[in-house]
């Protein structure tokens, strides 16, 4: 298997020559590319991905307390209390897997969650690393709109950038895509609205707090393109 085949890289030389730990934040707007990078960073770093929205539909998908007190929100496109989500990801980065390190996507998203997360990284003496991903409006806007679901197995589609083979079916299960309750036009106000509100403020935080911020152009490349310039950040450190 060559290193293009698994799209990142595993078989050469280490990614990281140090053992520092790493805290990746994936910073952007909704529809930035967040998901989609972490992924491909857990393969090359072999740290775990902390997804607070993964976390939060997984609670509601239980229907346990967390998950019936946050299930209004998320369909709304509002941010969750920062007490609740604070206490999630406190508790995900006591698991042993994120010892050595962990990728956050969608994590901080409030001044509070910075501070808590500050103070976390700060007690562990971990490197902490923000990547920004730098997307224009139109293309955030085409994709968080033209993004379909199959119901059944969960696969992520796009009606401009990856169609289906058959239109508006899935090539896995042949079920109906939908559009999910968060990606309505009214919910996308909202979730945009809220990082550019109480999110992309963050930013100035960080550099006050002489925090590195890189800012990566994710607009057009592919995501493997894009993977290669966090890729080449990485290998910096
Ligand atoms: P996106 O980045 O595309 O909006 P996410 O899966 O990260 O998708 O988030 C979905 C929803 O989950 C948000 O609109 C919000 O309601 C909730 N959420 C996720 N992360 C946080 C967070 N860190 N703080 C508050 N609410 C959050």
């Amino acid at each position: 298997m060559s290193k293009t085949e698994i799209g990142v890289e595993r078989l050469g030389e280490p990614l990281r020559a140090t053992s520092q730990a790493l805290a990746v934040v994936l910073f952007g707007s909704p529809g930035s590319g967040k998901g989609t990078q972490a992924k491909l960073l857990v393969q090359a770093l072999g740290i775990p991905q902390i997804s607070t929205g993964d976390m939060l539909r997984e609670h509601i998908r239980k229907g346990n307390a967390v998950g019936t007190a946050v299930e209004a929100k998320l369909k709304a496109g509002i941010l969750v209390k920062d007490d609740v989500v604070n206490e999630l990801v406190e508790r995900r980065l006591a698991q042993p897997d994120a010892e050595r390190g962990f990728i956050l996507d969608g994590y901080p998203r409030t001044l509070a969650q910075a501070e808590t997360l500050c103070q976390l990284v700060a007690a562990r003496g971990f490197n902490e690393l923000v990547i920004h991903l730098v997307v224009d409006y139109n293309v955030i806007i085409a994709r968080l709109t033209g993004r379909r679901q199959c119901p059944v197995c969960g696969t992520l589609y796009n009606v401009s950038s990856k169609p289906p083979r058959v239109p508006g079916v899935c090539d896995l299960e042949g079920a109906k895509l939908i559009v999910r309750e968060d990606d309505r036009e009214e919910v996308i106000r909202e979730r945009l609205d809220a990082y550019e509100k109480q999110t992309r403020p963050l930013l100035d935080y960080f550099r006050a707090k002489g925090k590195q911020i890189y800012d990566v152009d994710a607009s057009h490349d592919s995501p493997e393109r894009v993977f290669r310039k966090i890729e080449a950040l990485i290998r910096e450190q």
